[in-house]
């Protein structure tokens, strides 16, 4: 059976952190569905349109890379498509004091469905979308944390 993860998030933006988690999963996984969580309660600082839009350019010659959204349980979305693990990766203990809860009580809700987590590489554990949020609200230049696909000129914000 085709191994199917999906790696969900807000990814507002997508960061080079993000990118290098996707890329190291491709050697775990036969697919892997980059889901971003559609929240239509909550504004986001790129429209839900512009966020796909940069993570196909990111992983546009990928083809074992798949980019979709979702509104709901990740759980519930993983089973609709076939997919029996959840990819995350954890930075820091706070993330993995979060993620624990979030894996377990989707283990409960799901045992079929296996949450894997990759640690990030050390350069990577600063790197958030909120502090890439914050950089370019202020005008400076993000570039070199968001991958280098990524020519932030070319997006829109939806929310100062
Ligand atoms: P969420 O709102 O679900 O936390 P994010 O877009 O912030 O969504 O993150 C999606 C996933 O990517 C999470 O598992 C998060 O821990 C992981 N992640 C975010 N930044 C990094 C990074 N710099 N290194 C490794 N993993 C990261």
């Amino acid at each position: 059976m085709k191994k199917v993860a999906v790696f969900p998030g807000s990814f507002d933006p997508i960061t080079i952190g993000h990118e290098a988690i996707v890329r190291r999963a491709l050697n775990l996984f036969d697919e892997i569905v980059i889901a971003v969580g559609a929240n239509a309660l909550k504004k986001s600082f790129y429209a839900l349109e512009t966020r796909e839009e940069m993570i196909k350019k990111v992983f546009q010659n990928e083809q074992r890379i798949k980019i979709d959204h979702y509104e709901g349980l990740t759980v519930d979305y993983c089973n609709i498509i076939g997919a029996r693990f959840i990819l995350r990766g954890l930075r820091t203990s706070a993330d993995f004091e979060f993620e624990r809860a979030i894996a377990q009580v989707n283990k409960v809700m799901a045992p079929d469905i296996e949450t894997v987590f990759l640690l990030t590489v050390p350069e990577h554990s600063h790197i958030n979308s909120t502090i890439v949020r914050d950089i370019i609200k202020n005008g400076g230049d993000a570039s070199i944390f968001v991958p280098v696909a990524i020519d932030l000129k070319n997006y829109k914000i939806e929310e100062e």
